[in-house]
C-alpha cells in the first residue's frame, strides 16, 4: 500500500502486531464459535514525507457502520470538546450567521457545546453511534464524507465557517478526496480544524494499543503540512491536547487567508530534535514494543500463578489490541467490566473475554484489575476506589507496573 499523503511505494515496516480482528468488533454470544476474520496489524514510515501509516486498509463499511463507541460516555472527552467550542466561538467570532460543521459527529456531543452561541450546526458521520442524535436534537447526515457529499451539503446548507474532525482524520481511507471535500466545503475564511493522536506522544509513551484497524494513520505536523498544500490548504496554528493519551490539534486554512502562527515552525523543530524524521526512532520503538509485551505477560503469569484472580478495566478498542499482542486470553483475565451499555454481555474480539458490567468488580473484589483505559487511568481509579474496589491496579504500558 502506498504511502497516504505523497505516493511513495516503498515503505519501511517497523512493526508488526500480527494478524487481529478489528479491534471494537464485539462478538455476541451465538458468534463465539464462528472464525472471526482477521487482518494484518502493521505498521509503516514512508522515508520520503515521514507519514506513519498502517499497510493495510479494511473496508470501511465493515469498520464503522456498527460502531459501539458514544462520545457522550466519556467525560473527559465531553470537556475537551466544550473547550474546543468555546475557543473556536471566540477566537473565529462565531455567530448565529455561521454554520459549524462537524465530520465523524457521533452522538453529537461536539457540536452541542455550540448551542449556546447560536451558530448553526450540522453533523456528518456513518455509525449506528448517531441514532443517538435524535434524543439530542442534532441534524445530522448519517454517511461517509466524501467530496461528493461535500457537493450535496453546501447545495443545502451552504459553507461552513468551521469544520471540525475530532479522532476521524486520521481514519478516512480516501484521504485526497476527503480534503478536497473539506476544501470545498469551507467558506473562504473557514477553518478545518482537526484533533488526532500525536506521534510524539504515542512513540514517547509507548503507545503501540493505540494501533487498530480503524486508525490508518499516525500524524505529525511536517507531513500533514505537505498534505494540505496538495489542496491549497496551508496549516495556521498548532496546540497538543491531552485527551486520548496527547494530540495533536491542527488548525489549516486557505493559502494566504490567514495569519500563520510561530508554533507551526516551533512544533515542526520539536518533531525534528525528537526523531520524528529518523528512521531509527522507530526501529527503537518497535523494540520497546516487543519489550514491553514480555514484561507485561511475565506480570501476569507470575500473578496468576500464584492463584490471584485478575480482571480489565473498561473494554476500549486499545484494550483489544493490547489483549492480542501480548496473547492474554481468559485463562488470565477473567473478565472486562464496562460501563458502556453496548458492549456488556458481548466477548471481545481475540480473545473472547467476556464484558461485564461494572459493579462485579466490587462484589469479586480480583486481586488485580488491568487499566485497559490508561488514557483515563486518574479518572478511573479514584473513582473505583470510591466505588469500593480494593484490589491493586495494573498499568501496562509504557513499562507494566502495578499500583
Ligand atoms: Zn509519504
Amino acid at each position: 500500500m502506498p504511502c497516504y499523503i505523497c505516493g511513495e511505494k516503498k515503505l519501511y515496516k517497523f512493526l508488526s502486531l500480527g494478524q487481529q480482528p478489528p479491534s471494537d468488533a464485539f462478538l455476541r454470544p451465538k458468534d463465539l464459535s464462528k472464525p472471526e476474520t482477521t487482518y494484518p496489524l502493521e505498521l509503516c514510515l514512508c522515508e520520503s514525507c515521514h507519514l506513519v501509516q498502517l499497510n493495510y486498509a479494511v473496508d470501511p463499511e465493515k469498520l464503522f457502520r456498527d460502531y459501539v463507541y458514544n462520545t457522550g460516555s466519556n467525560n473527559s472527552l465531553k470537556k475537551s470538546f466544550a473547550n474546543l467550542v468555546n475557543n473556536l466561538v471566540k477566537r473565529f467570532n462565531l455567530s448565529e450567521n455561521d454554520l459549524a460543521i462537524d465530520i465523524g459527529s457521533n452522538d453529537g456531543t461536539l457540536l452541542s457545546y455550540y448551542r449556546p452561541h447560536k451558530v448553526k450546526i450540522l453533523g456528518i458521520d456513518p455509525s449506528s453511534a448517531t441514532k443517538l442524535v435524535l434524543a439530542n436534537n442534532i441534524p445530522t447526515i448519517v454517511d461517509f464524507f466524501s467530496r461528493k457529499l461535500s457537493a450535496k451539503v453546501i447545495k443545502k446548507y451552504g459553507q461552513a465557517k468551521i469544520i471540525t474532525a475530532t479522532n476521524v482524520f486520521a481514519h478516512v481511507k480516501k484521504l485526497d478526496d476527503f480534503v478536497a471535500g473539506v476544501k470545498d466545503l469551507l467558506t473562504d475564511d473557514g477553518i478545518f480544524v482537526s484533533e488526532s493522536g500525536y506521534l510524539l506522544d504515542f512513540i514517547e509513551k509507548l503507545q503501540y494499543d493505540s494501533i487498530y484497524h480503524e486508525h490508518l494513520r499516525y500524524y505529525s505536523l511536517k507531513p500533514l503540512e505537505i498534505l494540505f498544500k496538495k489542496f491549497g490548504l496551508e496549516i495556521i496554528d498548532t496546540e497538543r491536547g491531552s485527551i486520548h493519551g496527547g494530540t495533536i490539534i491542527v488548525y489549516a486554512a486557505k493559502v494566504g487567508k490567514r495569519p500563520i502562527a510561530n508554533r507551526v515552525a516551533e512544533l515542526i523543530r520539536q518533531e525534528e530534535n525528537f526523531g520524528l524524521y529518523k528512521k531509527e526512532t522507530f526501529t527503537n520503538f518497535a523494540a520497546r514494543v516487543k519489550k514491553n509485551k514480555l514484561a507485561l505477560r511475565k506480570l501476569v503469569i507470575e500473578k496468576k500463578s500464584e492463584g490471584k484472580m485478575i480482571v480489565g478495566i473498561g473494554a476500549p478498542a486499545k484494550g483489544n489490541t493490547l489483549l492480542n499482542y501480548c496473547n492474554l486470553g481468559v485463562e488470565y483475565v477473567s473478565y472486562l467490566v464496562e460501563k458502556s451499555r453496548l458492549k456488556i454481555g458481548l466477548y471481545s474480539p481475540g480473545q473472547h473475554i467476556p464484558v461485564v458490567e461494572e459493579k462485579r468488580l466490587f462484589i469479586d473484589q480480583p486481586d488485580y484489575a488491568i487499566l485497559l483505559s490508561w488514557n483515563i487511568a486518574q479518572e478511573l481509579i479514584s473513582k473505583l476506589r470510591r466505588g469500593g474496589y480494593r484490589g491493586k491496579f495494573i498499568l501496562p504500558t509504557p513499562k507494566p507496573r502495578i499500583i
